[in-house]
């Protein structure tokens, strides 16, 4: 099988990461080893996964299946909120269930400050990392303060934070304070979970038509061009080929301006504040 040509991300730590990958949040779990399959056969080498995705042992089926060597796989996967005081023997369920020895990267998925075990899981993680079972470690969902007191108690600065990202929410302020640190974006939702009228606004289609490429095309070319890592979610094998299909053109200035003027500032998932669901 042959590995789509994919640019790479060095991490802080000097891992690198795949521009570009597969989500599978709500995959169901009888579609996932189809769909890992499927991207893995177009070329894929990057999957995000979660413990609360309830995919891990399907991704894991898929990965093992392909044949494909270990070292030419990037698989991220992420400790649930009510796992934060037990990340040593969640982080082994989830390696168990991939049937990994390693993961590439382990995000803490919230930071749940309301509950104040972020901290403490971090730690964790950072053991995890010195003992090879994590390439990489990082956080998900982390606002400014949350990346800085476990930056400042721990001295250790994540690889990443995977943080819901699209034009109508930006997240500037937050993006700032992590390009400063060297923490990668991974942007969740890149196409905006598909809830939104991005894909047919007259901005994108005219972007669209000039590069003879599709709106999700346009959309997710802006996020690479900045830098930004993403994994759009699909079960569908052409939306896996029209998805990768984004490094043979460049926006201009214009056309990434005119998304970037989208902004609202609006979330579409929980805010990350707020967010306590265990
Ligand atoms: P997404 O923005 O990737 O949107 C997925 C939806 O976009 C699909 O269901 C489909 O309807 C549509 N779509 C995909 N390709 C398309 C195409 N070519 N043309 C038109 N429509 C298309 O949303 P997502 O799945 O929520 O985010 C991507 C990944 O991010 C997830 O699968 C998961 O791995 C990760 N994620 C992480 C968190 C977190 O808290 N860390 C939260 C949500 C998602």
């Amino acid at each position: 099988m042959t590995a789509l040509d994919i640019p790479t991300i060095e991490l802080n730590d000097g891992a690198k990461i795949p521009q570009l990958g597969l989500g599978v949040y709500l995959v169901e779990p009888g579609d996932t080893e189809r769909v890992v399959s499927e991207a893995l056969e177009a070329g894929y080498r990057h999957i995000d996964t979660a413990m609360i995705y309830e995919n891990e042992r399907e991704v894991g089926k898929a990965i093992a299946a392909s044949g494909i060597p270990r070292d030419e796989l990037f698989v991220t996967t992420k400790l649930w909120n009510t796992d934060q005081t037990r990340a040593p023997e969640a982080f082994a369920e989830s390696l168990d269930k991939l049937g990994l020895e390693r993961v590439d990267l382990y995000l803490i998925h919230w930071p749940q400050a309301m509950f104040g075990e972020a901290l403490g899981a971090w730690r964790e993680l950072i053991k995890i990392r010195e003992s090879g079972r994590a390439t990489s470690i990082g956080v998900s969902n982390f606002e400014i303060e949350d990346l800085q007191q476990i930056i400042d108690e721990t001295g250790v600065v994540p690889a990443a934070n995977q943080i819901e990202l699209h034009p109508l929410h930006q997240r500037r302020e937050l993006t700032g304070f992590c390009r400063e640190q060297g923490i990668a974006i991974e942007a969740w939702g890149p196409l905006a979970q598909g809830k939104s009228d991005l894909l047919t606004r007259p901005e994108v289609i005219a972007a669209a038509e000039a590069h003879g490429k599709s709106p999700a095309q346009v959309l997710l070319r802006w996020h690479v061009q900045q830098g930004r890592i993403i994994f759009p979610k699909t079960t569908k094998r052409e939306r896996l080929a029209e998805n990768a299909d984004i490094f043979d053109f460049a926006l201009t200035d214009v056309e990434m301006a005119a998304i970037d003027a989208y902004e609202v500032g609006t979330n579409l998932g929980p805010d990350p504040r707020t967010f306590d669901v265990r």
